[in-house]
């Protein structure tokens, strides 16, 4: 605390991210980072990028990143000017907190969601509401029919990894004209529906996606936002009252050729899907109960041993998971699905805690 802080800092609740510890090769399972390098695509294009002199660096970048925006449009099947490009989807969605959700009413997103969320409405000073998952950890739409000033919620739902159906996500668009309905995608492509398909027949619609987990490009920091051209206006007057260059040189290439190799993407994504569904029977033969889930992470808690306590002794391990010392899923763990190999070494440690256990 200082007395040069200025009464917003004295208020805000930071957001805590993941460890990154500084170890030589610990088994990180805890901030949903892919475990597989981006296509070697990506490295060619920051090399051809950087050539032998570095020559480019020494200009400003496209600030509309106009040629990932195009890529990304064409890929998707959608126009270029219903797209934005940020710094990691974090910053796409800080500017359309400030650009789209901040109104009289209250913005309204689920009690166990992304814990980002509050964090923004707090630095915004953008009022809000908690709406609860059901006993399932489902979001239950009609509970949106509230009053509100705008509506946010991710899909697959982080922590849980727990998707929710298209027509669901459609039904609640629809019956809420007078909203913007914010849709998290950071983890769609792993088995859930995106809504992009629907931005063409729902102007209050936007949708957020990363390079992040799905394109191994968490280190690159770009994100997205897809939605009518009307607010991704909204999110480029916000941006150029910020910081007009928001993704330096070698994010735009690196991305650009991310979607450029969707066979190493699909081939990537397989895999991750199919270590999931391994990692999620395992842990249920260890007593695990698992939240069924279309995200690159499990959501479990075992009901014979304490939470924290095995993310403590996981960690002493160098086995990081994350844990939330929050209502409700305190007794759970958020598990990144890692290689083969990683989840075993996992797997191992857990029978390894349980069988030297005395309660
Ligand atoms: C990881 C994550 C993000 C942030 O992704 P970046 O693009 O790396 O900033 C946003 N929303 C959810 C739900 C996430 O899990």
């Amino acid at each position: 605390m200082s007395r040069y802080w200025s009464d917003i800092v004295h208020r805000l609740t930071p957001y805590v991210p993941g460890e990154q510890p500084a170890l030589a090769h610990p088994v990180k399972l805890n901030t949903n980072e892919n475990p597989y390098p981006p296509s070697p695509r990506v490295l060619d294009a920051i090399r051809g990028e950087l050539g032998d002199t570095a020559d480019a660096l020494r200009r400003y970048p496209d600030p509309t990143a106009r040629k990932l925006r195009e890529t990304v449009a064409a890929y998707h099947g959608i126009r270029a000017d219903q797209v934005f490009a940020g710094n990691g989807s974090d910053e796409v969605l800080a500017l359309t907190f400030q650009a789209l959700l901040k109104h009289d009413k209250p913005l309204l997103f689920p009690d166990i969601t992304y814990s980002f969320y509050p964090t923004y409405a707090k630095l915004f000073e953008v009022d809000y509401r908690t709406i609860p998952l059901d006993e399932n950890f489902a979001i239950r739409i009609d509970d949106y029919a509230a009053p509100n000033g705008g509506i946010l919620f991710p899909n697959p739902n982080a922590p849980t990894g727990r998707p929710l159906p298209l027509a669901d996500i459609e039904r609640l668009v629809a019956s809420q004209p007078e909203s913007v309905v914010v849709v998290d995608e950071a983890y769609v492509d792993f088995g859930a529906q995106s809504a992009i398909a629907l931005i063409d027949r729902y102007p209050n619609l936007l949708v957020v996606q990363t390079v992040s987990k799905s394109r191994s490009l968490a280190g690159m920091r770009v994100g997205f936002a897809f939605g009518d051209p009307a607010l991704i206006d909204a999110l480029n007057r916000v941006k150029d009252s910020f910081n007009s260059y928001p993704l330096d040189r070698l994010a735009q290439v690196a991305a650009t050729a991310a979607y450029e190799d969707d066979a190493w993407f699909r081939d990537c994504r397989a895999k991750v899907i199919a270590s999931r569904e391994r990692l999620a029977a395992q842990l249920t033969s260890l007593g695990f109960e698992v939240v069924p889930s279309a995200a690159n992470l499990l959501f479990a808690r075992h009901p014979g041993y304490d939470a924290a306590m095995l993310v403590a002794r996981l960690r002493e391990k160098e086995i990081f998971v994350r844990h939330f010392n929050a209502p409700r899923i305190d007794q759970h763990l958020r598990i990144s699905v890692g290689t083969d190999a990683e989840c075993d070494i996992l797997l191992d440690a857990l029978r390894g805690i349980f069988s030297a256990y005395v309660g």
